[in-house]
């Protein structure tokens, strides 16, 4: 697919816009100046989810907007998540009529599973939850085959127009893929120049399923993060926006790098979700449609891939214990920090 379209379209006809909004690490105040920016500048896919603790803000904004009439609801996209403490069958729907309530819709366009490792919260906002000595509260008997069924059962509802699954291996998308009855429609992962995930790519094109770019930054806004948990990051975090090639391409084309970050990643066949909370970088990042990268272009971002080892997101520092998960998606990518 060439990034001249600005949709990608699901095995279900459904059709996902490839650029949306990160809502990740954004409060009340940012993100609801941040959804209006995104709207006014043209974003129609909004990619949030249970954990990010801010649908609630970003629903105000939608009903505003839906109201007005600025905008029709099917012409939004609107992805949220599953969270880790509802990784249960019986949970999916409770968690799901939470997402609906705090966006004031009656349907979500893409329900994913946000990762494969079921937690046990203390309560339903306890979306992190740790023991004492800081481990994760795991859950070992998470199954993901029945919780797909779970997820199944909110399309038939209505609840949900299209499901898939986010930070899966190939494995697992494989088994959900030979249990279902209603397949994925789409895989969330980590995805940027030096990550650019070609097996997984493979992989989806085969079994008819498209993939959502996270993190095509790679994340920079985590070094914060980290430090407000008095945590280091347990990856060094590139700086991409200063990579000689990427500042190189982008001065050919009188862009920013930020721009040549998305338009690679939509001219490899996938959507892509920036988070910005600054109006001028929201409204900059989706202005990716305008030029086309060369042949020459596409060939030196290639070469920028660093296979398996490009990955920056390392959950096991943040979710200590959590390689003891049977599920554990990722257990080869450890801290390189
Ligand atoms: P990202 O989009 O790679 O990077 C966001 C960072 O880049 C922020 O610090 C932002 O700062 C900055 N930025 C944005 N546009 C910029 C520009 N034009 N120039 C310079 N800096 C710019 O990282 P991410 O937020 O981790 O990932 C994107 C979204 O993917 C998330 O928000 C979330 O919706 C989703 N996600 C999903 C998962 C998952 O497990 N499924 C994991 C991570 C992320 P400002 O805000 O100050 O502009």
């Amino acid at each position: 697919m060439s990034s001249s379209q600005n949709h990608i379209t699901f095995w279900n006809g459904n059709k996902m816009p490839v650029v949306g909004l990160g809502t990740w690490q954004s409060s009340k105040e940012e993100i609801q100046k941040a959804v209006n920016a995104a709207l006014e500048a043209g974003y129609r896919h909004i990619d949030t989810a249970y954990n990010y603790l801010n649908e609630d803000a970003i629903g105000e904004v939608l009903q505003q907007w839906i109201q007005s009439g600025k905008v029709k609801r099917e012409e939004l996209f609107i992805v949220t998540k599953l969270p880790m403490i509802g990784n249960r069958p019986e949970d999916v729907e409770k968690f799901l009529r939470k997402s609906l309530s705090a966006l004031r819709l009656d349907y979500i366009d893409l329900y994913l599973i946000h990762a494969p490792i079921g937690l046990i919260g203390k309560h339903d906002q306890d979306v992190f939850p740790h023991d004492e000595q800081g481990f994760a509260m795991i859950d070992m008997h998470t199954n993901l085959v029945e919780l797909w069924k779970s997820m199944e059962k909110q399309v038939d509802a209505g609840l949900v127009k299209s499901i898939g699954v986010s930070n899966f291996n190939e494995e697992q998308i494989k088994r959900i893929i030979n249990n279902s009855r209603i397949k994925p429609a789409n895989v969330q992962v980590e995805m940027h120049v030096q990550f650019q995930q070609k097996s997984l790519r493979e992989f989806c094109q085969k079994h008819g399923l498209t993939i959502c770019a996270y993190a095509p930054f790679a994340s920079p806004g985590r070094n914060e993060f980290y430090s407000k948990l008095g945590l280091k990051p347990p990856v060094v975090i590139p700086d991409l926006f200063q990579h000689p090639v990427i500042v190189k391409i982008a001065n050919k084309h009188k862009k920013s790098s930020a721009q040549i970050l998305i338009k690679y990643l939509t001219e490899l066949g996938v959507s892509v979700i920036p988070k910005s909370v600054s109006s001028e970088r929201i409204r900059s990042n989706i202005q990716i449609f305008d030029f086309t990268l060369s042949p020459v272009d596409m060939a030196q971002l290639q070469e920028l891939d660093l296979g398996e080892m490009g990955f920056t997101f390392e959950f096991s520092s943040f979710f200590k214990g959590m390689d003891k998960h049977p599920e554990n998606p990722f257990p080869h990518r450890a801290p390189k920090n």
